[in-house]
């Protein structure tokens, strides 16, 4: 997911973890904290943006690309939260020997073709602590050629204390009001591989969807005003979405008849939707080509989450599954829809998507 352009995955775990376990350094900021001009200001001059900074990181192998947050980079992320007016000052984190392992697996497992795409647009995962969220992926400016690079910065904190299906449990509960009477799980791996190690891996494939978005005709580039570009040299795009009212600054989905709950939908903060339409918001979802529930909240996780959701059923042979509970029994059971007719169209793009590259 992005915030403001970034993701803003687990604001609200936060705040029950414990931070301090890393190492970590401060950096002095010229801008005061409620600075909003001083810091928007700055922000421009940062050379993180210019893919110059980047080169070395380049060069290495992905797997290499993996660390402690630069501190042109912390001093960045400070200044954008300014600019965004939260009060999370982010500073770099190293990560423990562990966790390093974790994430060098979780990239060293992913399948070839994954890996040999984000070599050529990844400039790295770098860590920090107070960030905000568990992560945030942002582009590299790439002169008129528009951006086709990115970076990854992830909260050391949040991701270092939970395993895959609490995480997606978690997630996939945030647009649902809690009720006693109903209840959602999620299981995105087998109980023997239900870990952090592949919580990580997931997290990362929906960021790195992201990643590999830039500067291809998936959808229009975030931060650009929404609803005013048209969809026509957008063919990923154009599957579910389209241009809505010039009113209003969203795009719509195509099926906003089929799915009217869509609208309802909103993850990780202001859940909109009762316990009681839990079954009926997955039983409209499947009569989309949209293949999670977040992916139908907007054109970028559209793509990120059909990335992640393809790459972790099909190609890894993962399992995906909510189930709903309704006073203790099971009322409905929703899985990937890779295999089926409503997601063939989705299912060829990315397939030729990850074949000719
Ligand atoms: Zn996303």
């Amino acid at each position: 997911m992005l915030r403001n352009f970034k993701l803003i995955l687990a604001a609200l775990i936060i705040a029950g973890l414990q931070s301090g376990a890393f190492a970590q350094t401060s950096i002095a900021l010229p801008c005061q904290n409620d600075d909003k001009k001083c810091a928007t200001e700055l922000r421009s001059q940062s050379p993180i943006k210019k893919m110059s900074y980047w080169k070395s990181a380049f060069k290495k192998p992905v797997e290499k690309r993996v660390g402690s947050a630069p501190d042109e980079l912390v001093a960045y992320l400070n200044l954008d939260n300014i600019v965004g007016g939260f009060a999370n000052r982010p500073q770099a984190a190293t990560p423990p020997e562990d966790f390093l392992k974790d994430v060098n697996d979780a990239i060293a497992e992913l399948p070839e073709q994954v890996k040999r795409l984000i070599s050529k647009k990844l400039a790295g995962i770098y860590f920090v602590k107070d960030l905000g969220g568990t992560g945030y992926t942002d582009f590299i400016n790439k002169g008129i050629f528009g951006p086709n690079a990115g970076f990854i910065v992830l909260d050391i904190d949040v991701l270092s204390k939970s395993t895959a299906n609490a995480w997606a449990t978690w997630k996939e509960r945030s647009p649902f009001i809690a009720d006693p009477q109903y209840r959602l799980d999620a299981t995105i791996e087998a109980s023997g591989q239900d870990n952090r190690k592949n919580e990580i891996q997931y997290i990362l494939l929906h960021e790195l969807g992201h990643i590999l978005s830039l500067g291809e005709k998936i959808h229009p580039q975030w931060g650009q005003s929404k609803n005013k570009i048209s969809l026509d040299r957008y063919p990923f795009a154009m599957l579910s979405w389209q241009n809505g009212d010039q009113s209003d600054s969203r795009y719509i989905s195509q099926f906003e008849s089929q799915f009217p709950l869509r609208k309802d939908t909103v993850y990780y903060f202001g859940a909109k939707l009762n316990g009681n339409q839990m079954a009926g918001v997955y039983d409209q979802l499947e009569n989309t080509n949209f293949p999670t529930l977040y992916a139908a909240t907007s054109l970028e996780d559209d793509f990120a989450e059909s990335f992640v959701s393809y790459v972790h059923t099909v190609m890894l042979k993962r399992p995906l599954e909510i189930r709903i509970y309704h006073d203790g029994q099971i009322v409905k059971t929703y899985k990937s829809c890779w295999e089926e007719k409503r997601c063939a169209t989705k299912r060829k793009f990315l397939e030729e998507f990850l074949k000719l590259r």
